[in-house]
């Protein structure tokens, strides 16, 4: 029976991938979010089982905590008997996906109008970046960031080109510090690498601007931070993905890559790094959401970060955070497997004050510790590989807002208050760094 059912919902899963690609708001019609928490090591067990096949906005890591997953009309009546047979019990977070989707199309259009309006006033024309954190960019907007901030302050920052996407676009970074001599540590910041999780790239090209223009009003932490590391910066990992789901389809999470074997598109870039590639918590079916690819580094994206990181950084890269949403957690190695590193107190420690200072401004509660804090791994993620195969001694998962209420449409008002609270947690733990002496 068990097998049955998960051979339907693969069938009825890559339908509907198939069936889904036009930018229509009616194919989030019916489309729900529901929220599951399991209570045991059987249902988690069941729960893991679901993950090749359903679309889970939350992965379920362990027990008691919650997990969202989507389903939608094709196998809603297959997963809720699949859960009520296994005494799961659920609640709705997202009744109709449709909703959800059109509010925030309504909400980036009257930012648009506004911000149009305001850039039109003579005052205005002259900021660079007036209203850029008011709504999600796209690509072309976030490259001109890249590039006014060069133009801004030249003696600053620098974009990087480090390679190129499947479909050929420019994969770019910052790299940021004062007196750059290429022998400071550095703090190397991936955002954007799942398509769907749009804050990512918000905080981190916002986190980028709130350290230049620190270091300018003289704020004496940032001039700290700014004159002992070089950040590394890269605001959008996955560009393909990222168009995707402003053109396409919201929802879509890995690359675009063609796969020869199957006409599923994409891998989980997430899962696709060199370090116990194709472990725990991944999928060999490329129709899977957590699809690893034909082998670790496959994705073009993913092959160039961490090229570029070993040709480049090897020895200097001190700290690594790779941002994503949602769930509100500051996650540290290992991912692939329930044994601590060996440097999973200092971790801890640091993972502690960061989130302590996250709550401090919105009062917003983050929850921190190791990604596999009991049984149910993820293999092949960007931190395991920062940790265990670049030896970045601090290495981390940042999963922004919110908790659930929004999840990936996490609203346009909530970019700045979000990256403010993520960037005092950030603050606070390269400080706490650079006094434990690195
Ligand atoms: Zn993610």
């Amino acid at each position: 029976m068990m097998v049955c059912s998960k051979i339907l919902l693969l069938i009825l899963g890559s339908l509907y991938a198939v069936v889904v690609n036009s930018d229509n708001l009616s194919q989030y019609d019916d489309l729900k979010v529901i929220r599951v928490r399991p209570v045991n090591h059987f249902q988690m067990i069941s729960l893991l089982d679901l993950e090749d096949d359903i679309d889970f906005w939350r992965r379920p890591d362990q027990i008691n905590r919650f997990a969202d997953l989507m389903i939608t009309p094709n196998n809603s009546q297959r997963v809720m008997h699949y859960l009520s047979s296994r005494n799961i019990a659920y609640e709705i977070l997202i009744n109709n996906v449709r909703t959800v989707v059109q509010n925030e199309r309504d909400q980036m259009a009257k930012t648009k109008k506004r911000l149009e309006m305001l850039r039109s006033s003579d005052s205005l024309r002259t900021d660079i970046i007036v209203g850029f954190w008011q709504s999600y960019q796209r690509y072309e907007a976030i490259e001109n960031l890249m590039n006014d901030l060069q133009n801004k302050y030249p003696n600053l920052v620098a974009k990087i080109n480090f390679g190129k996407s499947f479909e050929g676009r420019e994969l770019n970074l910052m790299r940021i510090g004062a007196i750059s001599d290429d022998k400071k540590p550095v703090v190397f910041i991936e955002g954007g690498i799942h398509a769907r999780e749009w804050i990512s790239p918000a905080f981190v090209t916002h986190f980028a601007n709130r350290l230049l223009t620190g270091y300018e009003n003289q704020d004496a932490d940032i001039k700290k931070l700014m004159e002992t590391f070089d950040f590394y910066i890269v605001p959008l990992l996955n560009p393909d993905g990222y168009e995707y789901t402003h053109t396409k389809y919201r929802l879509w999470r890995k690359t675009r890559s063609i796969q020869k074997s199957s006409s599923c598109i994409g891998a989980d870039p997430n899962r696709n790094f060199g370090y116990e590639w194709g472990g725990e918590g991944t999928s060999n079916n490329p129709c899977s959401e957590i699809y690893t690819g034909t082998k670790a580094f496959s994705e073009p994206e993913v092959k160039a970060e961490t090229d570029y990181i070993m040709k480049h950084l090897e020895g200097r890269a001190l700290v690594y955070v790779a941002v994503h949403s949602y769930g509100q957690y500051l996650l540290y190695p290992w991912g692939y497997t329930d044994k601590q590193t060996p440097d999973n107190d200092r971790l801890d420690g640091m993972a502690k004050l960061a989130t302590d200072a996250m709550a401090k401004r919105y009062q917003s509660k983050y929850i921190y510790g190791m990604s596999t804090t009991v049984l149910y791994a993820a293999a092949g993620a960007g931190d395991d590989w920062a940790y265990g195969a670049a030896s970045i001694p601090y290495s981390y998962t940042l999963e922004l807002r919110d908790t659930g209420s929004h999840g990936f449409q996490l609203p346009p008002e909530q970019i700045i208050p979000t990256s403010e609270e993520a960037g005092d947690g950030m603050i606070t733990m390269l400080l706490a760094i650079i006094k434990n002496d690195l």
